[in-house]
């Protein structure tokens, strides 16, 4: 009887779980009355002059490959964005490669640096991609577990002790998806220390630094002596409302970028040009928008947080990103037993914990990226839902 081609799948690739999310959320789809706060991606639609930028792109006849690192000008674009938003300066030359979204130059990224069976240490709850990237450049994943009492932001301490022979790359993502969590300067400056005693490449995905609500965001490719041993992860989706563009940049020493350049020539060639245009115009011109789309998160973000804790479900105040990460512990369900049975009875989706790694044990992910008012029908619901149990 045929196996229907599973004999001829790769033994890393069998072993990779598929994405919790998009089972989860294969059900929902099916219920047309439920309000979803599972989606990973704003509600805005692209702001207009971005849209524009690819629609005249596409008028003028702008169809062909692009450069395998991007378009100059966008790259340019990119270093001056950079530089004022993050204090580092990178030569659009050599040091700037434009990526399909934050997730190819992830996985780029990886592919280029690490040797079948290096190790690489990351913070957990995490980007569910995280692991099965890692594993799929044949490299060992170890997590590292952040919690509820820190507000999810990394501990140099457990870093340092997680750390064995053979961990090359630190990965590092703040703020944080799924938690919200931040980490403070001193924090990644202890960080950063610990990364050069050890030789370690610090990978850091910074997709929703424009969405930090409290404090700075410092990029700790920023730090003395980083910039040479950090590849800064930057992308459009999240803070210019542009997920279905897939674009995303990658900045960084010029012989990684170098690197980086051969894996994505051989495997995408170059990011789509009509995303590229928009995609300088977003740089350009795109901070008011942003501005008004962040005013808006932060506004949800308040009423979320107050509502979960008024229904019992405890819930730190996330410091960025566009995430709500309660605490579920209180009702005795398992993450699953109660997103399931939110689903089920009061037809509100959030993500269970688990599907950020098993450190996102007895909390939920809630996207507050849709409208207030829908916000506010959802959270009566789960009130009702947890005054149930
Ligand atoms: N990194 C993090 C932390 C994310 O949350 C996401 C998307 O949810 C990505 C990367 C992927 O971003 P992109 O759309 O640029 O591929």
């Amino acid at each position: 009887m045929s196996d229907q081609g599973q004999h001829f799948v790769a033994d890393h690739v069998v072993g990779l779980p598929r994405s919790g999310i998009r089972d989860f959320f294969a059900i929902v789809a099916a219920m047309p009355q439920a309000i979803s706060l599972g989606i990973g991606e704003p509600d805005f639609v692209t702001p207009w002059h971005i849209r524009e930028a690819a629609i005249f792109a596409l008028e003028k006849g702008k169809t062909s490959y692009t450069d395998n690192k991007g378009l100059i000008r966008l790259r340019r674009e990119i270093n001056t964005y950079v530089e004022n938003h993050f204090n580092i300066s990178y030569n659009p030359d050599n040091e700037i490669l434009v990526a399909v979204g934050v997730s190819e130059a992830l996985d780029i990224a990886l592919r280029a640096v690490l040797n079948p069976g290096d190790k690489v240490l990351y913070h957990e709850p995490c980007y569910v991609s995280y692991s099965p990237s890692i594993k799929l450049a044949h490299a060992q994943p170890i997590a590292v577990g952040t919690s509820a009492e820190d507000e999810f932001a990394i501990d140099p301490d457990k870093v340092i002790e997680a750390w064995e022979p053979g961990c090359k790359v630190l990965m590092l993502n703040f703020p944080t998806n799924p938690t919200g969590g931040v980490t403070e300067r001193a924090k990644l400056e202890r960080l950063a220390k610990f990364a050069i005693e050890k030789d370690l490449l610090v990978i850091s995905d910074e997709i929703y630094s424009e969405l930090t609500f409290e404090g700075e965001h410092t990029s700790i490719a920023s730090l003395p002596g980083m910039k040479d041993r950090t590849i800064f992860l930057h992308g459009f989706s999240k803070a210019f409302a542009m997920t279905g563009f897939r674009i995303g940049y990658a900045c960084g020493p010029s012989a990684l970028i170098e690197a980086m350049m051969k894996v994505h020539q051989y495997s995408m060639l170059c990011a789509p040009i009509l995303s590229q245009e928009a995609a300088t115009e977003a740089l350009k011109n795109g901070a008011p928008a942003v501005a008004r789309m962040k005013e808006q998160y932060q506004r949800r973000r308040d009423l979320i947080v107050r509502r979960f804790n008024e229904s019992g479900l405890k819930c730190h105040m996330p410091k960025g990103s566009f995430y709500a990460f309660p605490s579920i512990q209180g009702t005795g369900l398992s993450s699953m037993e109660f997103c399931q049975g939110l689903l089920k009875q009061q037809e509100v989706a959030v993500v269970p914990g688990t599907a950020f790694g098993p450190s996102g044990a007895g909390f939920a992910r809630a996207s507050f990226s849709t409208s207030y008012e829908r916000i506010i029908e959802a959270t009566d619901r789960i009130e009702r839902y947890v005054q149930s149990l």
